[in-house]
């Protein structure tokens, strides 16, 4: 197979690279600190190393520009290194010891000692916007691999040059370091026979994913239609509404409404922490903030999408909401006219919106929505109409009086992150990072797909009740 032709693994060869993942599962398993640690760093400095070549195809291939990918590609090495200082730390090897104690129940019971077993092989689905930080080393792979699992990635079609080049790179580090390729495989193809033939695989012990709702709900569905069901960690759409109380914006309407847009702009919006709902209270800088962001918005750069279906599916998607009864157009440039999708923004009453379900759904790409509020309780009603979401921010709660208390409470009510300044897009890789939030943000609310908590995923308790010495003295791992 060469680099630039286009490729779909057959079941033979899913097959393959599944039963080269079981067979280095144990040993991976099994690995001490030093030398997962040695991958991860490993391979974050092979994509360093490789990095004008691979930000170069990245670029042909995403059209997200050279800027973004380079700074994609050092968020990844981060990322993965981050995960080596996390293993060098032995998080993934943490140990609860309950010595015995004697006397009868419920205060007398065994030894115990709870261990966690990584999972085994993962299925990662690469996504289509991050093409380093969420595909074939991004951030899945990387705790994956921090957990003890060996992965198999299923590549992104929207990107396949750049995730050949990237597991070929990856493969290279693996030899180096004298450790079993099946530690980290690849399948690919543009059709869901390969995504599917993977999860069903009875090898494959969890599955990660980053796309769309239908995408996700799809494949979680396969996960639990198993003889034996697996976990599947998907994060799908989100809408992360910005609350805008009159606090929040009055004295720097210009400044607040220029990265309002810029944030909506970012990448084209093709971010899932894009903000696409503006929940607005009425002030005297209601007007000029909601004038300065159209400027704003019309000023912005737009790039072409990742692909053709993006488009087409941001095309429908404004159409579509355009006709929704009671919506007012703000801004709507011809989307038809150029390559590049140009912005979006609509208003609507609260009434209007927590009554219509089709307006709450993401349109991926730049659009937004203003929604007109009157009152603290009608936010906490439009964000109870939302539902689940990656983020809401809440701009001007500042000082804690009884309506501040309810939104905020209604914000963690429905957002894995919640945030009081900025915009939602950019996401920190850290210790107290949690990148998920009830459906559809994530299959799993209680999980995180970013930051150092995302290889607790990976990891399965096990407690271990009257052990033997033996298997004590290595902190409770059959090696
Ligand atoms: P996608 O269509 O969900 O695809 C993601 C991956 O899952 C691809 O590898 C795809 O394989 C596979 N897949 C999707 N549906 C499947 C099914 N029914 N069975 C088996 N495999 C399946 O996402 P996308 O291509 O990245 O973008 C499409 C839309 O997803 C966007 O317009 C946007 O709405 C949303 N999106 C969300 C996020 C987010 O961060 N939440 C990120 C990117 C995109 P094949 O393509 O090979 O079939």
């Amino acid at each position: 197979m060469t680099t630039t032709s286009k490729h779909e693994s057959t079941s033979v060869e899913i097959d393959s690279v599944v039963e080269q993942s079981r067979t280095a599962a144990h040993a991976w398993a099994c690995s001490g600190p030093e030398t997962r640690a040695a991958l991860l760093r490993g391979l974050a400095s092979a994509i360093e190393h490789a990095q004008p070549e691979l930000v170069a195809l990245a670029d042909e291939e995403t059209f997200l520009g050279a800027a973004r990918l380079n700074g994609e590609v050092a968020r990844t090495a981060f990322q993965l290194r981050a995960f080596a200082d996390q293993v060098e730390s032995k998080v993934p090897y943490q140990v609860i010891d309950d010595p015995a104690v004697a006397g009868a129940p419920p205060v007398g019971h065994p030894s115990m000692v709870r261990v966690r077993v990584p999972l085994g092989p993962v299925a990662m689905f690469a996504a289509s916007n991050f093409p380093f930080a969420f595909s074939v080393l991004g951030g899945d792979t990387a705790s994956a691999l921090a957990a003890g699992c060996p992965v198999v990635v299923k590549a992104h079609p929207g990107h396949p040059r750049l995730s050949r080049r990237v597991h070929e790179i990856s493969q290279g580090v693996l030899v180096e370091l004298g450790l079993p390729l099946g530690i980290l495989g690849m399948v690919e193809g543009g059709s869901v026979d390969v995504g599917l033939a993977l999860i069903r695989h009875p090898s494959i012990a969890a599955a990660a994913f980053t796309g769309s709702k239908r995408g996700g709900i799809a494949l979680q569905a396969e996960a639990n239609a198993r003889p034996r069901p697996i976990p599947f960690y998907g994060e799908l759409g989100s809408i992360n509404p910005i609350v805008v109380l009159p606090e929040g914006i009055a004295g720097k309407e210009i400044e607040m409404a220029t990265m309002l847009a810029q944030s909506i702009t970012n990448g084209t919006g093709q971010f899932c922490t894009s903000p696409g709902v503006l929940i607005v209270m009425p002030s005297v800088s209601t007007g000029t903030f909601l004038d300065e962001l159209v400027g704003a918005l019309k000023a912005q750069k737009t790039h072409v999408m990742l692909t053709p279906g993006m488009r087409k599916a941001f095309d429908n998607g404004v159409q579509g909401i355009c006709a929704r009864a009671g919506l007012t157009t703000l801004l709507r440039d011809d989307v038809n006219a150029e390559s590049a999708p140009r912005p979006y923004l609509g208003r609507v009453s609260a009434k209007t919106f927590i009554q219509d379900w089709q307006l709450h759904e993401e349109i991926f790409g730049p659009a937004a929505l203003v929604v007109d509020v009157n009152n603290a309780e009608e936010v906490t009603h439009v964000l109870e109409a939302i539902g689940g979401s990656l983020t809401v921010t809440v701009w001007g709660a500042s000082n804690g009086t009884s309506e501040d208390v309810a939104i905020v409470r209604s914000a963690t009510q429905i957002a894995g992150r919640v945030l009081f300044s900025g915009v939602p897009t950019g996401v920190a890789v850290t210790a107290a990072q949690h990148h998920g939030g009830p459906f559809p943000a994530s299959t799993q609310p209680s999980t995180t797909s970013v930051g150092y908590a995302a290889l607790e995923r990976f990891l399965r308790p096990v407690a271990l009740q009257d052990a033997p010495a033996w298997l004590l003295s290595q902190e409770g791992r059959p090696i």
